[in-house]
């Protein structure tokens, strides 16, 4: 069955080598403080979005991994590096995309707080009314690990095409 679904969102990576479309909006949003995002992004916190995977499709090339810790993959871009996606292996069904990364980043707010455990003191006016999640609590957002993962992982990002029809 070939259902032709529009893009709600649209994205990619600085360089334009890697594109990327969401069928949907994302379920939820939300901006991560935590150590390991802080790293991955080069800033203060990395503002996600997530979707269930079908909800994605890679429109021009596709994000390189890299496995950020045991818990998470993050895509990237090869050739510019431009952060893009990050997947908690227990939960291989959703996947979250950067919303710096969108074309209209104002789109999409955020709504909850993570990693407020590793939050920057100058950050705590960002979302005064937004509930907060540290590490560990991540479930109560909705970014719950599922089940151990397999072992070895799973092959990520298999590049077949999502039918959709272009904006
Ligand atoms: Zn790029």
């Amino acid at each position: 069955m070939s259902e032709q679904r529009k893009p709600v969102l649209t994205g990619g990576c600085q360089c334009g080598a890697v594109r990327y479309a969401l069928l949907a909006r994302p379920d939820r949003v939300g901006i991560c403080h935590g150590r390991v995002c802080q790293k991955a992004v080069g800033g203060p916190f990395l503002r996600l979005g997530g979707d269930p995977e079908i909800d994605l499709a890679w429109t021009r090339g596709v994000p390189t991994q890299f496995a950020s810790s045991s818990a998470a993959d993050r895509g990237f871009c090869a050739q510019c590096g431009t952060p893009l996606t990050f997947r908690y292996l227990r939960r291989p069904e959703h996947i979250d995309v950067s919303l710096g990364s969108l074309d209209d980043p104002a789109a999409v707010v955020p709504t909850v707080a993570m990693g407020t455990e590793s939050r920057l003191g100058w950050c705590g006016g960002l979302l005064p009314s937004a509930p907060e999640y540290p590490a560990g609590e991540h479930n109560q957002a909705g970014f719950r690990p599922g089940p151990e993962p397999p072992s070895p992982r799973p092959r990520l990002w298999l590049a077949a095409p999502h039918p959709f029809t272009p904006a």
